[in-house]
């Protein structure tokens, strides 16, 4: 797992993980350090499968994760992207392809 991926829930720093250990198949414990020396927060995260998205091509019949709900909105771009005329899916640096 990247740097940074996990902030201190303190001081919003970047924090690390020292340890980690499964738990069950989906669960795993996470014993972070916060890298602000100034700080210096340790402590316990769970990182959990929660539901499936889209289902697996090579399927674990001992995995039995349920399907996301039905109502489930991914939220992949801040609130303000999803204003008209801000499209996310658009990068005005991106060059055309098709005329
Ligand atoms: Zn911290």
């Amino acid at each position: 797992m990247r740097k940074g991926f996990v902030q201190c829930p303190h001081c919003n720093a970047p924090a690390t993980i020292r340890t980690s250990e499964w738990v069950n198949e989906t669960v795993k414990d996470l014993y972070l350090i916060c890298l602000n020396t100034d700080c210096g927060h340790t402590w316990k995260a769970q990182l959990a499968a929660v539901f499936t998205l889209s289902p697996s091509a090579i399927p674990n019949p001992q995995i039995n994760l349920p399907m996301a709900p039905s109502d489930y909105v991914r939220r992949r771009y801040p609130e303000s992207a999803r204003e008209p005329g801000n499209d996310p899916g658009h990068d005005p640096r991106q060059i055309p392809m098709f005329g």
